[in-house]
């Protein structure tokens, strides 16, 4: 960040209208957005505007609207590819969500590729659409999975992951950010890795997207997915990024309109990326807006959006410690955005009720990471996230709010 261009919360927060709303008579505290971000103004707009002025399908028609719908279609899968750093769009794959996308990868890439004896190697602080997916192509293969483990702070144990890999590895699908725990993984020396024994590498970015700088080649994965509506975008949408060198020798996954260059009752055969991969008319409106959520996020920077976060994160670590018998979960060193918490004597439901009640959204339970919550010998958390758009204030919020709900059910 540079010292010129300070990042002005108070105008970023007036973008979002939702972030100006009371709930239970107090002003909305929203920290849940590790399970989905609020939506600026823009892209709450592109919506309305997309169904007002460009609804048409893509890729088929010869009219003004479906050349103009198509366009807006195609741009978006570039602003994307740029996001991301892809070499080129036809490596960007609109699927519904993040998990579709991981779906897509066991099952086309995995059924053509994974046989008995093979193994796949994830880690324990996986959310479980990095989990079942892999576990489905397991039992399908007789392939096997393995978990990197990790210690009580959420850390991956990376002498573990090379023991785990091996001659047998086919992939290594592992989360960039831990939903949970708030865990950023060491990607860098998880890919060398998977590299040396020539597996293959899917990075869950789901949380990443929209906390930090992504760059898949710098990365060098075959796979990267993410989630619209957790990059401040729609709902519905989601995106996977494969190497064209991958994509091009896996076989489709579902098959229908769009995805075939010719059909005949004998033999179809298929189109060209990324269009090979998607099935049926997509979300058109989504993947346009999501291309311009997209572009909102890199209006703003994400270096920028990482600094101002990472030193909230901190703040908010101080501020939950004076708060009597909580206990933080996941304290890895390298942590990012997520606070996640119990307090003796308090079921994490109660909390979060509770705390609702002031106004202040946070999620309780096991956050899709039964595994962890397993790995801990706890039920569940209560779970602060952080994003673009949250204050000091908002923090504070939710301490006062945590001193309420004590008072009450203790
Ligand atoms: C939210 C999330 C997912 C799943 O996203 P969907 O939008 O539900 O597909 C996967 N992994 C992580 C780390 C997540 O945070």
């Amino acid at each position: 960040m540079t010292p010129s261009t300070a990042f002005e919360v108070g105008a970023l927060r007036a973008q979002f209208p939702i972030l100006g709303t009371s709930v239970h008579g107090k002003p909305l505290v929203y920290l849940d957005n590790a399970a989905t971000t609020q939506k600026p103004r823009v892209v709450i707009d592109a919506l309305v505007d997309y169904y007002a002025t460009s609804n048409a399908n893509v890729h088929r028609g010869v009219h003004y609207l479906s050349g103009r719908a198509s366009d807006q279609f195609d741009q978006a899968r570039a602003t994307i590819a740029r996001f991301l750093g892809a070499a080129s769009p036809s490596e960007i794959i609109f699927t519904r969500n993040a998990t579709e996308s991981i779906n897509l990868v066991a099952q086309a890439w995995g059924r053509a590729t994974v046989s008995a004896g093979d193994e796949i190697v994830i880690s324990a602080i996986e959310h479980h659409s990095n989990i079942v997916p892999w576990q489905l192509l397991c039992e399908a293969t007789g392939a096997t999975l393995r978990v990197i483990p990790m210690s009580d702070a959420g850390e991956l144990d990376l002498d573990a992951a090379r023991r785990l890999m091996g001659p047998r590895t086919r992939m290594l699908a592992v989360t960039a950010l831990s939903n949970a725990l708030g865990t950023v993984t060491p990607l860098a020396d998880l890919v060398a890795m998977a590299r040396s024994v020539g597996a293959c590498v899917l990075v869950d970015g789901s949380q990443a997207a929209y906390h930090m700088p992504i760059d898949v080649q710098a990365l060098d994965c075959d796979f990267f997915v993410m989630t619209g509506h957790k990059v401040y975008g729609p709902t519905g949408i989601g995106v996977l990024y494969g190497r064209a060198a991958l994509l091009e020798v896996m076989p489709p996954w579902q098959g229908g309109g769009d995805m075939i260059a010719s059909v005949t009752f004998e033999r179809s055969t298929w189109n060209v990326l990324p269009y090979k991969f998607e099935a049926g008319t997509p979300d058109i409106s989504a993947a346009i807006v999501l291309g311009v959520a997209v572009g909102f996020l890199t209006g703003v920077g994400l270096d920028r959006v990482q600094a101002h976060e990472s030193a909230l994160l901190a703040y908010g670590t101080e501020a939950l410690q004076q708060v009597p018998g909580l206990r933080l979960i996941g304290t890895a060193a390298h942590k990012a955005s997520i606070l996640s918490f119990v307090i003796d004597g308090i079921h994490p439901h109660d909390i979060g009720t509770i705390v609702d009640l002031s106004g202040v959204a946070i999620r309780t339970g096991h956050h899709c990471a039964q595994p962890v919550m397993d790995r801990l010998g706890i039920p569940g958390t209560a779970r602060a996230s952080l994003a673009m758009y949250n204050t000091r204030e908002d923090i504070d919020a939710l301490v006062a709010a945590l001193h309420h709900a004590r008072k009450v059910l203790l």
